[in-house]
């Protein structure tokens, strides 16, 4: 059966909040003299170290190796020696992590470069050498999506949506970086032999807008062209964007690439182009550091392994009182206490928020609105009753594993129920069960 059995036609209406960064130029985060390396970074296997105490590493010499198949490499984000492996705590929980001490010298090591007559198959060595993962927030290791046949290929979508509040790393990137978004895109669409690529984003994006259309005339392409959304949240899921655009809807079970589609997010699909056609594995991404308890938001370039606390200090420290900090945006994120995490590739956004700012939970009022505007069409209030009630039997019944973790069931609700948190420790439960 279809997960996606009906398109975004209500969606919600999130307040973007992005007014305090979108218009920040990207910053380069200068990096602290130690640097953190938990060998999970992404969805899948944790690497294994390939360094050892006293290594002389340089930026983009490969420190983790993938381990298996669903895994990522991870490189060193600065030059110097590596002082430590310790077990510590990161984003993804204890983690066995490298510590490399910068010597500020900032020497590099690159690979060689792909060209558009390279093989889809050197293209994929490529993103798994560079470690590439989704810079949406999911982590899941591109290599893995881009395991196509180019005959059976006929269409990318590059997902510039951004529908979550606050984060603006995906808009600057495409502001910033229009030209090597395009040219990345096109390398793809040269390698995949396609017929088209879509870049989708929302219509009040509209200086992005401006800074790709004008890159895609430079190229001269016109197999690449620019899909506008409306803004309704959320416009950012890989499957329902997919739909939108080019109208073809993925069944459960199956992912883009068993319709001949590739898809990838903006800031991917730059690093894409960092790997290919500069020859730079994946060390840096760029972090939107905001929200209300920080005193000088910003959107920053950070070398990966950088402390949490350093992004801090440099947007000017927190506001007093209490703090509620997320790792991601308000709609998907979550919620984290120790400034030292490691940035990883996956951290998109770091919020800090005024906990007093959160509603109470009062009893449902059975308006229905969380089950309106669930875009694939769960009864999200049913979800959260059965795990109330410890029926985690009620999972298949109700498809709550179809449940794309949107939040929107969470935000309309007037009576502030943790929808999202309620359907997730009912899933959890399942998995538990059924292993
Ligand atoms: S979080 Fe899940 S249940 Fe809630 S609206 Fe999104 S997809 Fe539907
Ligand atoms: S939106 Fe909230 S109050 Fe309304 S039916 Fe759903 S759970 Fe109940």
């Amino acid at each position: 059966m279809p997960i996606f059995n009906r398109k975004i036609h209500g969606g919600v209406h999130v307040p973007k909040n992005k007014d305090a960064t979108k218009n920040l130029l990207i910053e380069l985060l200068e990096a602290p003299k130690i640097l953190y390396f938990p060998m999970s970074m992404h969805i899948g296997e944790d690497a294994k170290p390939v360094v050892k105490i006293g290594d002389i590493v340089k930026v983009g010499t490969k420190i983790g190796e993938a381990q298996g198949g669903i895994s990522a490499n991870i490189h060193s984000s600065v030059s110097g020696k590596v002082v430590g492996m310790e077990t510590l705590p990161s984003f993804r929980g204890e983690k066995t992590t490298l510590l490399i001490e910068n010597d500020g010298k900032y020497e590099e090591e690159t690979l060689p470069l792909l060209t558009k007559n390279s093989s889809p198959e050197e293209f994929q060595d490529r993103l798994r050498e560079s470690g590439i993962t989704g810079k949406g927030g999911a982590g899941f290791p591109t290599s893995v999506k881009y395991d196509q046949e180019k005959e059976s290929t006929k269409y990318l979508v590059v997902n510039g949506a951004e529908c979550e509040p606050f984060s603006t790393t995906d808009h600057r990137v495409m502001v910033e970086f229009a030209q090597e978004v395009v040219d990345g895109v096109g390398l793809i669409c040269d390698i995949y032999e396609l017929e088209k690529a879509y870049i989708a984003l929302e219509k009040p994006m509209t200086e992005a807008i401006a800074s790709l259309e004008n890159a895609i005339l430079d190229s001269g392409r016109e197999d690449i062209v620019i899909h506008l959304l409306d803004a309704e949240y959320p416009q950012g899921h890989a499957n329902l964007q997919i739909e939108e655009v080019i109208n073809v809807e993925v069944e459960e079970g199956k992912r883009p690439g068993h319709y001949g589609i590739l898809q990838s997010n903006v800031s991917t699909v730059k690093a894409m182009y960092d790997a290919c056609l500069l020859g730079k594995p994946l060390t840096h991404r760029v972090v939107t550091v905001t929200g209300p308890k920080l005193k000088e938001p910003k959107n920053l370039m950070v070398p990966m392994g950088t402390p949490v606390s350093v992004a801090i200090e440099s947007c000017g420290g927190l506001e007093e009182g209490e703090i509620l900090p997320i790792n991601g945006g308000p709609m998907m994120g979550k919620s984290f206490e120790n400034y030292d995490f490691p940035i990883d590739k996956d951290t998109t956004t770091l919020l800090f928020m005024d906990p007093k700012d959160l509603p109470k939970e009062t009893p449902c009022i059975q308006c229905a609105q969380c089950i309106e505007v669930c875009p694939v069409g769960l009864q999200p209030v049913l979800i959260s009753n059965s795990y109330k009630e410890d029926r985690v039997d009620l999972v298949p019944q109700l498809q709550s594993e179809s449940c794309i973790s949107c939040g929107s069931c969470t935000y309309i609700c007037p009576a502030r129920i943790p929808l999202l948190e309620n359907i997730q420790a009912l899933n959890n439960q399942w998995k538990e069960a059924q292993s």
